[in-house]
Parts: structure tokens; sequence; C-alpha cells
């Protein structure tokens, strides 16, 4: 392909909005042209390489069985209604939603189990005609309440998404067990550095999940990990071993002290002598959301530890939860923030705990009156018996709760997820088929996605340089790119026209960089665009010598005309 004919724009400046290396050089390359917050338009080089991604995706999940096939991308309110879903998700505010001219609520497809539950519930009846697994590659819609990063966190976005149906766990067990290896295979394939992490599964749901991470320092989620051991989380999921804390000791009666002013652990650190954080309990509030409920909540800690969000949602089976306000902690507990408690604490207000507090004595909390604090604070003796739950956020250094070594962080942006959903979907949506017994049973069922436009994003926060993105050769634009630098000079012409027809025959993806710009500008160009491999064709045609230049460590070496192929060849491992 000649690149005259393909529409290149490179910019000199990164866009203002611009905050991490794939963004600014995508942007910069004009591979990526935003038309709203989270909408991109993506440009005839930025799309080469999204269709390379997706065909890498194709053939590996082929490779297991996997079958392609194309849903609607809008859908019918009434889908989601059935699966007990459409509330959570415009509660949640990440659906679009909209009615058509007869008043219907439709929705732009976030995720698609509703849709595909139901094409497969039409046409699987038996357990004989299973294991199904159909895919799909297509644009998802999520109003993200941050969309930004450029491709990393869009408002439309291309996805991967798959959905097996099985008759029994089982079978579930060995589908998840399939495309796991699929994805892994798919990511050693672009060669990304990624780390496979339990995984919370959100408001999908079901019962077990991992996220594929490509490491980046840029990264949104935090990861967990311990080398010893392997283990690794997501900190939305992340346990480790309880750090330990002095014991409270035989039970005593409680005190109340007066601590005007004295509201937070530190503070109460240094107004109580002896009474470090490990031994009291910290009380806040937080204001849950159910479907046609809402409540604040008590939550407890140990006060030198810290709650978890996501844990804390799940324990309550809440859509979201949020700290509460200021008037929300007065309306509820009677006093100011800081002196929230479980002592006095209306009956009214639920009350729960983290396992960290689970038999210990002699605790320090308020006692929902401004200005007090209690000492030797007994739970079920002095206030109500909390309910107990893992609400505990883990943090690198606690011990592996595997190994017992010390956890180490990173950082990680997601780029594939896959769940066991069991028959969450297929019993809510009545989607069975007769099994061995001849009896109508759920479809046992898990779900997969990949970023499709996520990744090539990742895949350059993995690779630049001062100079601009660096491709790794499989989703790379194109593998070479032989330029002619002075267009004016027929024997450069000749000769890249030559070179770039010998490659091809080679079998080499290769561009023919015929624009008419200075050198100096195009050398620029393809230090920004990155493709792997890239002939200059200048000064030294005559002598049939070219300019190699190997994108990746920016290697230039002189090269004999005739050899450039098996040059190209050997650099590309072929
Ligand atoms: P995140 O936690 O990043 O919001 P998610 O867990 O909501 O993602 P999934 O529902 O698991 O996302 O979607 C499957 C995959 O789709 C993700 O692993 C990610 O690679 C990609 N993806 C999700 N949301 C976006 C988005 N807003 N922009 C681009 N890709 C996305
Ligand atoms: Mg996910």
């Amino acid at each position: 392909m000649r690149l005259s004919q393909i529409l290149i724009s490179t910019l000199r400046d990164d866009p203002a909005d611009a905050e991490i290396p794939s963004h600014k050089l995508l942007a910069r390359a004009g591979f990526i042209v935003k038309i709203a917050a989270g909408v991109y338009t993506y440009s005839p080089l930025m799309w080469r390489v999204v269709k390379k991604f997706a065909q890498i995706v194709r053939e590996e999940l082929d490779r297991e069985g996997a079958n392609e096939v194309m849903l609607p991308i809008i859908q019918p309110a009434e889908l989601w209604q059935s699966s007990g879903r459409w509330d959570r998700y415009v509660t949640d505010g990440i659906m679009f939603s909209l009615k058509d001219r007869k008043g219907t609520d439709m929705c732009l497809g976030p995720t698609h189990e509703e849709v595909m539950t139901t094409f497969v519930n039409a046409q699987v009846n038996s357990y004989k005609q299973m294991p199904v697994n159909c895919y799909q590659i297509q644009a998802k819609f999520r109003d993200e309440i941050r969309p930004r990063f450029g491709l990393m966190r869009g408002r439309e976005f291309v996805m991967m998404d798959a959905y097996s149906f099985d008759a029994d766990d089982a079978g579930l067990d060995a589908a998840y067990q399939k495309m796991r290896n699929a994805y892994c295979r798919t990511f050693e394939r672009c060669g990304l550095d990624y780390t496979i992490v339990q995984a919370d599964s959100g408001a999908i749901g079901g019962a077990g999940s991992e996220e594929f991470m490509v490491i980046a320092d840029t990264g949104e989620d935090a990861i967990l990990f311990c080398k010893g051991s392997g283990y690794a989380a997501n900190v939305e999921k992340a346990t480790s071993q309880l750090p330990e804390a002095p014991a409270g000791g035989e039970v005593r009666e409680m005190s109340k002290h007066e601590t005007p002013g004295v509201k937070t652990v530190a503070q109460l650190e240094d107004f109580f002598d002896g009474w470090v954080a490990g031994r009291m309990a910290k009380t806040v509030l937080y204001h849950a959301a159910w479907k046609e409920d809402e409540a604040i909540v008590a939550v407890m800690m140990r006060g030198d530890l810290e709650i978890n969000e996501v844990k804390l949602a799940n324990a309550l089976d809440a859509l979201t939860v949020r700290l509460a306000t200021d008037e929300e902690i007065q309306k509820a507990t009677g006093a100011e923030t800081g002196f929230a408690g479980p002592v006095n604490l209306s009956e009214d207000v639920r009350l729960l705990a983290d396992l960290s507090l689970e038999g210990r004595t002699n605790l320090l909390t308020g006692c929902n009156e401004t200005g007090y604090h209690c000492l030797d604070v007994n739970l079920g003796r002095d206030c109500q018996q909390p309910e107990f739950h893992d609400l505990r956020l883990a943090r690198a250094g606690e011990g592996c709760p595997v190994s017992g070594q010390p956890l180490e962080e990173a950082r990680g942006i997601e780029v594939g997820h896959i769940f066991k959903l069991g028959t969450k979907y297929s019993s809510a949506m009545q989607a069975t088929f007769m099994d061995q017994r001849g009896k109508p049973a759920p479809f046992v069922m898990g779900c997969y996605g990949i970023g499709v436009s996520r990744t090539p994003a990742a895949a350059v926060e993995q690779h630049f340089d001062d100079k601009g993105m660096v491709w790794p050769v499989p989703i790379a634009p194109f593998e070479c790119v032989v330029a002619i630098l002075d267009s004016k000079r027929s024997e450069q012409c000749e000769l890249a026209e030559k070179l770039y027809g010998e490659l091809e025959a080679a079998g080499v993806e290769v561009c023919l960089d015929d624009r008419k710009m200075s050198p100096g500008a195009k050398f620029k160009d393809h230090e920004l665009m990155g493709l792997p491999l890239q002939v200059f064709v200048g000064r030294k045609a005559g002598d049939r010598q070219v300019e190699l230049l190997v994108r990746k460590g920016m290697e230039k070496s002189d090269c004999a005309a005739d050899e450039v192929v098996a040059k190209v060849l050997a650099a590309l491992g072929r």
C-alpha cells in the first residue's frame, strides 16, 4: 500500500486533554480523532491495528471452538428487565437508554448477556447440542463517569464478548479454561507483559472471575501480588493476612470520656495514652442504595485498617455505596462527624463490622455523642452485635494470603475479563435445555470480554520511547515501510519501488512512503508512527545502498539493496 493514498496527518503537539503516553501519541500521530468525550474516530492506520488485533483474538477463539456471530447493538428494556438488570444499569447511569417512536424503552448494548442468552435459548434444546460458545466483536456503549485516557476508557469502544453455555459446572469449568488459554495466547502473541488476577465480579455477577492486566504505571487498576506464591488479585478483591494488633485483654467495664474536638484515629492515639489504632474500632457511615430502597449503614473497621467499598457493596448486595454526608451522619447518629460508634447506635441503623474485629475485647469507639468516646467497649455487650464480613482493603506490605510473604503492588490496565456466571442469567430469564434425564435445566454460563480498542492503546503504553510509538510486530499497522527520501530523484523512486515489490512478494506486510515531503519530516513521522522496520532510500540509491532502521532501540545500519529482504525477514524472525 502507498502512503500517498492513505490519510495520514500527524500533529506537532499533544492534545490538551491527553494525560498518558498512549493517548498523547495516538492523537499526535493522527491515529485517533476525538468527536466527543470518550468517542473517537479511528484513522486508516489505527483501524488496521484494531483489525489486526481483532484477527488474533478471532484465531485464538476459533481454535477453541468458539463461533463468531453478530448481535444487535440496540436492545429492548424488556430483555434487561427479564434478567433483573435494567434498574441497576439505569441507576448506575452507565447505560445509554432511549425511547423509540412508540415510547418503548431501549438501550445501546453495554454488554450482551441477555441477547446472547435469548439467542442460544432459541437454538439449543438439548444437552446433546452443548457445549456452545459464541462471540462477537462489536462497538459497546457505556456512559462512563470519567471517560478519559483516549481509547482506554471510551464511551463507545470495541469489545470482543463471548458467552459459553454448558449443561453442568464441569462443562463450565472446561469452557472457562479454554477461554483462559485463548486469552493467554492472544496477549502473548501481541508481545504484552500481562498478569492474570483474581477479580471482583461487579455488576455482571456470578461466581468467580479473573482479569487480564497489562502492567503499566498509568494503569487505572491497583494489583497486589506475591512472586513467591503466584497469588495476584485486583485490590478490589484482594485479601491479605490480618496485620497484628495488641490484644484487648480480659473484658473490663466500659467507660465514657469527654474528647472535645478529637475525631480521627490519629487524634485519638494522641489523646488516650497507650491506645494505639489497632485497639480502636472506627465507625464509618455509608449511604447504600438498592433497587427500591436506600439506607444509612454503619461500618466498623479496626482503627489501623481501611474499608474496601467494593467488598462493602457486595456484603450489602447494594447497587451503590458512598460515604454519608455530614448531614446524613448527624441525622443518623445525632452527633457530629467523628463521633459515630456502635454504642447507643439507633436500632434502625444496620451495623456491619470487619472480621478483624470479631472476638476482640475492650475497644475504643465512638458513642454517637459529640465530644465523647468510650473505652473498653465489648461488642454485643455494650451495643448490638454487628454482622461480620470481610470488608478490609488489603494493602501492599501485608502478608500474602497464601505464602505470608509481603504483598507487592503494581498498576495494571484491564484488557480482558473472564467470568463464571453459573445460572444467574439463565434462571432469571428461564433459559433452559433438556438434561440427560429429560428434565428442563437452566444453562450453566460463562462470559468473557476483551477490550479490542483498549488493548492496542495498552500496547503503546508498554511500547513507546521519547520519539514515539514502537508497535509490536503482530499488531503494527504495517510491519515495514520503504520510504523514498527525495521523490524527485528517479533512482530513489525506482529502487524503493523495487524493494517494496520484493518485500511484498516475500510476504512482508509493507507500505511504500511515496509522499512528497522533506526527508526530515518523513524521519520524524516514522519515529512517531513507530512501524517496526523502516527502510530509507536516499542519496546512496545510485550505489544501491539504503538505510535500515529497527524502530525498537532506533538501531540504524547501512544495508546493500539486495540484502534488504533477507535482513527484514531475519528481523521479523522468519
Ligand atoms: P473497567 O473496570 O475498566 O471499567 P469493566 O470491568 O467494566 O472495565 P468488562 O465489562 O469486564 O469491563 O468489559 C470487558 C473488557 O472491555 C474490559 O476488560 C476492558 O478491556 C474493556 N472495556 C471495558 N470498559 C471499557 C471502556 N470504557 N473503554 C474501553 N474498553 C473498555
Ligand atoms: Mg471487567
